[in-house]
């Protein structure tokens, strides 16, 4: 498994340093770099331009608004889509959920919006069980001290509490809604008498900005990464997400999150209240259109059996796991936690159902001169941990570490001196994270035989070794 990582850490990362190094310098090369016109120097230059207003580009102008040794700098967001109106939550709960690490709350409590988003809705959960449909392992995490696990949270939630955030800091930060950026040009090497020493940003109504660092924030398909140049090593997963809100048929608790692995791909049930859940239900291509488009009553069914069926167990896995799990429990009588079964669906909320396709991205650079990458820009994951907009705000929490301490030496925001210290770290983290995340989507996706043991025996192994679960957990927290 170690050898298997280290060879997906290989390939996310690209070309070795030398070659990264090219194509760092390589904007700054040509003597007509794209959209050459140049900008007159009476034009205002910004020290920050966050491109791309989504839950990440959002929380980063914030967090920059926000930092005390950053409060004379100019900032600017821009975002293709209007601003959004979101006055009070409303009755019915969203499709769009997100997972949101303990880790995360703390970054978005430095700014408030943690607060707001306390304010509006938030459902804590306490539990996560995970479980193989080809076998009977599976893996419980907990905490024995009631503190919560993670927190389901409409992402419109989210983006209202990031915007109220802004708007608390419009005399520092200025948001330009329905604003698209067509084209960058990044500055030459050596300045010439017409040359500017800023990022220049063409937008679609044809004004031009410039700006000291821009931050592309533009999402999986960023224009701030291909205008820079930055390779993207990426595939599309054989797999598409269908999400629903869910109404279960009794009232529980309902603070646990289930994850069921099926062999055509995991299956989530989030809770949203102690009656509704969110479900993230990744499958093939075909079968997501199917679910997409069955009626109602049937796509209920098919949830339900998705999560109690054992048509997928054979009598050698589970004589092999039981005996397995015999052992595991002679060995670590206090470490394998009970199962709970999950809840069982009654309805679907109408139109909630909705289909993405999913892949796997990574930026080889997270930053040249004066341009930083951030959240899906730089990284795009499988859903089935719950991580990419974590990721993201993991990357505001260490890219605003570093500007807030380069503005207090009185140093050039752009500079590649601190940039490359924030790729350096945040690459670490996230290539572990995304060769994990790939590594169990691809062992989970087989039923053949000597993988599924192999994953039983891993599952239940893990399942019954607290303080391996508590690492786990703490590097998904980071
Ligand atoms: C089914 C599913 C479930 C998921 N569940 C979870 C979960 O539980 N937990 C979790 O952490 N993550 C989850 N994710 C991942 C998470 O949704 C993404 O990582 C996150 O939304 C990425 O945010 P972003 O702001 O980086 O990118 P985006 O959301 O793509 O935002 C990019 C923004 O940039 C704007 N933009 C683009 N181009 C331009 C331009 N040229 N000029 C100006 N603006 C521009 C766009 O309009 C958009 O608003 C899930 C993803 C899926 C598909």
């Amino acid at each position: 498994m170690a050898a298997l990582v280290g060879l997906s850490r290989c390939c996310l990362l690209g070309p070795p340093r030398r070659q990264r190094l090219w194509l760092r310098s390589r904007p700054g090369r040509s003597p007509f770099p794209r959209g050459s016109m140049r900008a007159s120097s009476s034009k205002a230059v910004y020290d920050v331009v966050v491109s791309g207003g989504g839950m990440v580009g959002t929380a980063m102008a914030a967090a920059l608004g926000h930092d005390v040794h950053l409060r004379d700098k100019k900032i600017l967001l821009l975002e293709t889509r209007p601003r959004k109106v979101f006055n009070q939550v409303s009755e019915n709960y969203s499709n769009r959920v997100s997972a949101i690490t303990p880790g995360s709350a703390t970054f978005l409590s430095r700014f408030g919006a943690w607060e707001d988003i306390c304010n509006m809705r938030i459902k804590p959960f306490r539990r996560m069980q995970v479980w193989d449909a080809c076998s009977d392992a599976m893996i419980i995490f907990d905490k024995d001290n009631l503190e919560d696990m993670g927190y389901i949270i409409e992402n419109n939630v989210i983006m209202a509490a990031l915007t109220k955030q802004l708007d608390a800091i419009s005399d520092r930060v200025e948001v330009l809604y329905k604003s698209r950026a067509v084209g960058y040009t990044f500055p030459l090497h050596y300045q010439t008498s017409d040359s500017s020493p800023w990022v220049q940003i063409d937008l679609a109504d044809g004004r031009r900005l410039q700006t000291k660092l821009l931050i592309g924030a533009d999402g999986q398909n960023s224009v701030v990464r291909k205008a820079a140049g930055i390779q993207n090593i990426q595939y599309r997963y054989d797999q598409s997400s269908i999400v629903a809100t869910l109404h279960l048929s009794e009232a529980t608790d309902n603070n646990v999150a289930w994850q069921r692995f099926l062999p055509s791909g995991p299956i989530a049930l989030l809770p949203l209240s102690d009656t509704v859940s969110s479900l993230v239900w990744s499958t093939s291509h075909e079968h997501a259109s199917q679910l997409l488009s069955m009626d109602e009553e049937s796509f209920v069914d098919s949830v339900n059996s998705a999560f109690w069926s054992n048509a997928h167990h054979s009598d050698l896995i589970d004589t092999a796991g039981s005996m397995f799990q015999s052992a595991v429990s002679f060995l670590m009588p206090s470490g394998t936690a009970g199962r709970q079964l999950p809840p069982s669906v009654a309805k679907v909320d109408p139109k909630s159902r909705a289909v993405f396709p999913l892949g796997l991205g990574h930026a080889t650079e997270y930053v040249q001169h004066r341009v930083a990458l951030i959240g899906d820009a730089a990284h795009r994951v499988h859903p089935l941990a719950g991580q990419g907009v974590n990721m993201g705000f993991g990357d505001i929490a260490c890219l605003t570490r570093h500007l807030s301490a380069a503005a207090f030496s009185g140093k050039d925001l752009g500079s590649l001196k601190h940039l490359l210290q924030y790729e350096g770290e945040r690459q670490r983290h996230n290539v572990s994270l995304m060769a994990a995340i790939d590594l169990l989507k691809r062992l989970y996706s087989t039923s053949v035989i000597p993988f599924v043991l192999l994953r039983t025996w891993g599952l239940q192994a893990t399942n019954a070794i607290p303080p391996v679960k508590e690492q786990i957990m703490g590097f998904a927290n980071k």
